[in-house]
């Protein structure tokens, strides 16, 4: 029996060009802090890209990682 993962927001790099792209849980995904709106934001740490879900449109977007 083959166990299937779920692959949630934050799990995994939404970025194709990332070596990490569509890895679960790989450990290159981490939390980082919240959007003004208050929408979690994640950062990809292989081609640190940040990743938010926006909930208005249930659209993973994917933004240039700003310091
Ligand atoms: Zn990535």
């Amino acid at each position: 029996m083959e166990e299937k993962q779920i692959a949630t927001i934050g799990s995994f790099c939404l970025n194709e060009k990332c070596k990490d792209y569509n890895k679960i849980n790989s450990g290159n995904v981490v939390k980082s802090g919240k959007t003004d709106k208050g929408i979690q934001r994640y950062i990809c740490k292989t081609c640190k890209k940040s990743i938010t879900l926006d909930q208005g449109n249930d659209v993973l977007s994917l933004s240039p990682y700003r310091r």
